[in-house]
């Protein structure tokens, strides 16, 4: 009964102004294993060791303050939407959860392979604007159709000494009232924030 009033009570105070931020899964929030590391895993998910990046929950609980979040990942529906509800902070409500059905698939002739593309008009379907959208990926060509949107990480392999969610969150923050983040120029990212990498 209290959980149910403090989530609504978060849902009341939520801005719709804020900026999306739609965050990838695999090697950006976690790392999923089927070979065991050296480092304990967070938790098991069927065959796989689950690795959550150093930070995690400090950086979703510190965002959602300034933005309204979202899950997006090119992996399987099922996987994805049980993975987010061991990661989730109780505190926190994701804008939509989507796995690879909301991907468009595209032959990469350069890669050679089939590409599981994000695509941004299908969150614009929801009434976001791509003015107030950000991606956080670890593979550009996964969203290539809205690079303008997008900021790329490094991918997590379970380092534990990993502090780029410290890095980002230091950005974000120094973003996070931008009226047009396409605007912004965010290649370079990293040189704009202090922490120590
Ligand atoms: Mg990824």
């Amino acid at each position: 009964m209290f959980l149910k009033k403090q989530i609504s009570l978060y849902q009341f105070l939520k801005n719709p102004d804020n900026i999306l931020l739609i965050l990838d899964l695999d090697e950006t929030l976690i790392h999923a294993t089927g070979t065991q590391l050296e480092v304990p895993h967070n938790f098991r998910y069927t065959n796989y060791f689950i690795y959550e990046r150093p930070y995690l929950k400090e950086f979703l609980e510190t965002i959602s303050l300034h933005f309204n979040l979202a899950i997006w990942s090119s992996a399987d529906d099922m996987y994805v939407q049980e993975i987010v509800d061991k990661i989730k902070p109780s505190t926190i409500t994701f804008e939509f959860v989507w796995g690879r059905t909301r991907c468009t698939t595209r032959r990469d002739y350069d890669l050679d392979r089939y590409v599981h593309e994000k695509r941004l008009k299908k969150a614009k379907k929801l009434g976001f604007t791509l003015e107030r959208m950000l991606i956080i990926d670890d593979s550009p060509e996964k969203t290539r159709d809205n690079y303008g949107n997008a900021i790329y990480i490094n991918a997590f392999e379970g380092n534990q000494n990993d502090k780029e969610l410290q890095a980002l969150s230091e950005y974000l923050h120094s973003i996070k009232n931008t009226h047009n983040v396409r605007s912004l120029e965010k290649r370079g990212w990293r040189n704009q924030v202090s922490t120590n990498r």
